[in-house]
């Protein structure tokens, strides 16, 4: 057996986390190290999938959720809009290989450049 990750970890409540919204099939918290004012975290309970290039092609109906989900916290924690980003390798700085969407929002109050 392959260790817990550590999204799965914070959602059996094994580490601390600030889970934020929880659906069937997905939960978000609260980014550690918050890159924007609003800066939270979408991923799937099950992390079978290590990327969304993995989870588009295997459980497209689980991508839609997490969009769903990133557009709920956008409308109760920002003006509804958002930008969604997922690393995807090393190299695109993904550093859990546990699927996550990177929530971020009120942007307009640090000026990110991109
Ligand atoms: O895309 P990447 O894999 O780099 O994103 C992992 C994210 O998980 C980081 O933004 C990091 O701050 C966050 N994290 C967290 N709580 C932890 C460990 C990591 O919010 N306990």
């Amino acid at each position: 057996m392959t260790e817990p990750s550590i999204f799965t970890r914070i959602l059996s409540g094994d580490i601390p986390g600030e889970i934020v919204l929880e659906t069937e099939t997905v939960f978000a918290i609260r980014d550690i190290n918050p890159q924007a004012p609003l800066h939270m975290l979408v991923i799937p309970k099950t992390e079978q999938f290590r990327d969304v290039t993995e989870l588009a092609a295997g459980d497209p109906q689980l991508l839609a959720e997490m969009v769903a989900v990133a557009k709920r916290i956008a409308d109760e924690h920002a003006n509804g809009e958002y930008r969604l980003i997922f690393n995807n390798g090393p190299s695109a700085a993904q550093s859990v290989f546990h699927v996550h969407a990177h929530v971020l929002g009120n942007l307009e109050e640090n000026k990110l450049v991109g």
